[in-house]
């Protein structure tokens, strides 16, 4: 599809795409049949050619040694990346690091910058989020059972936790706690660095997911914290603004999740049209000869178009606003986005009959991993209700001054 994106954008859009085909769809086959973990030194080799070309951290300030994008921009490059599993990781702009690298070039102090930022920046380590509880509901934050309590310079930290993705072989865990247990909600809970092999932090498993328990990056874990010291010079921030930081990291987090779906309905739309015009249903009569097939694809190219423009202007009202003032916007996309790709992957596998549910296309891979995109970062009920809110505030505002 073509939208108007600078010369500089340009140039950048066409190496990262280049790069993609050449480089990363040849690994498709071993990455859907073996595992992530099975490509890793190849991804390694990878990775060096991405931070050569200068395309790495495309999400990251250049002081800090990324590429300096904004949003928008940034939104672009996920979506090229995002068309092969394998996309994000090699330009090290994936979650949940790419959030944690954003909390801490913005919380973080001088050392913890040194000694835990700085090797991730580099790739050298792997890290992970760990809010979500088994016991209370992901979807209220401001609500759940972990506690991290002073007791000399430490705090001491007790809780359950799961979906910790990408613990397996991450170096540390940015963990959210209650600090304050009597303060208002939402300044209840800090967020605490701590290191994996700090004793009395566990791992119970990589929880299986449709099917797959995953391993490495490609996981998510159950982790117990049953009385885990660290200093207090590993809080982040201030303490009681883990939910306020947790909501800054959100914002942004979701225009890269948004344009990593769109790039994911594109790639499953390039797939259904080479599957329409090569797959004969009778000798010399393609499936792209059948009505219901050119019905799809129309339906399809509109609403991958409408999903990926709707993701650009958040992404360019954060650019130009900030994050609060765009919250309408990413609400709508946060719920708008993960049904249009769902929708084009379920029309791509139908298309494909039984080789849609097979690792011959990462069609299936797609669908299984990617039906989460409802769920977490807020699920679909959560942003149709906050933006109908807000969307209801704001017209009630309008009229009042309409009125006098
Ligand atoms: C693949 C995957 C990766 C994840 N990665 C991480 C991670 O790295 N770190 C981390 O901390 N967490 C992670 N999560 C957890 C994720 O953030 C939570 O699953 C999510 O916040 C929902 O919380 P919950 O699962 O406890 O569901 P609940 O909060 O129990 O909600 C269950 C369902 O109830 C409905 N619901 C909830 N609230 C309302 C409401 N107010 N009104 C109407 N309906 C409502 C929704 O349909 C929701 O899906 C991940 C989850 C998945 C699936």
């Amino acid at each position: 599809m073509d939208f108007a994106v600078s010369p500089k954008m340009e140039k950048i859009l066409t190496k990262v795409r280049t790069f993609v085909r050449e480089e990363l769809y040849p690994l498709e086959p071993q990455v859907l049949n073996e595992g992530f973990s099975s490509v890793l030194p190849i991804l390694e080799e990878k990775r060096a050619k991405v931070r050569a070309m200068g395309l790495a951290l495309p999400q990251i300030e250049k002081e800090h040694g990324g590429m300096g994008l904004s949003v928008l921009e940034h939104g672009l490059v996920q979506a090229e990346l995002a068309k092969t599993y394998t996309g994000v990781y090699c330009f090290n702009c994936q979650a949940p690091d790419a959030g944690n690298m954003e909390i801490l070039i913005k919380y973080g102090t001088p050392e913890q910058q040194e000694r835990f930022l700085k090797p991730l920046l580099a790739g050298k380590t792997r890290s992970c989020f760990s809010m979500t509880e088994v016991d209370y509901p992901g979807s209220n934050p401001t609500w759940m059972g972990t506690t991290a309590v002073k007791d000399g310079d430490d705090y001491v930290i007790n809780g359950h936790k799961w979906f910790t993705s990408s613990y397996d072989g991450a170096e540390f865990a940015i963990v959210m706690a209650v600090t304050n247990p009597d303060a208002p909600k939402h300044g209840r809970a800090s967020q605490i660095i701590v290191p994996i092999d700090t004793p009395g932090f566990t791992l119970v498993e990589n929880i299986s997911c449709m099917g797959h328990r995953g391993e490495g990056w490609d996981s998510h874990a159950e982790v117990r914290y049953e009385n885990v010291r660290v200093p207090q010079s590993n809080l982040l921030g201030a303490e009681g603004a883990g939910f306020l930081i947790a909501q800054e990291r959100l914002g942004p987090g979701r225009i890269h999740h948004c344009m990593r779906w769109v790039g994911i309905s594109e790639r499953a739309f390039e797939l259904m049209c080479e599957q329409a015009l090569t797959r004969e249903v009778a000798p010399d009569r393609a499936l792209a000869t059948q009505q219901v097939v050119q019905t799809w694809i129309s339906e399809c190219r509109a609403e991958i178009n409408a999903a990926r423009l709707m993701v650009l202007q958040a992404a360019d009202t954060i650019d130009r606003l900030g994050a609060k003032e765009a919250r309408v916007e990413i609400s709508l996309i946060k719920f708008f986005v993960p049904n249009v790709m769902m929708k084009v992957l379920d029309r791509a596998i139908q298309l494909h009959g039984g080789r849609g549910i097979t690792e011959h296309t990462p069609l299936a891979t797609f669908w299984r991993n990617e039906r989460a995109s409802r769920i977490y970062d807020g699920p679909d009920e959560v942003h149709k209700m906050s933006a109908g809110k807000r969307i209801l505030e704001l017209f009630r505002a309008e009229m009042a001054r309409d009125q006098g």
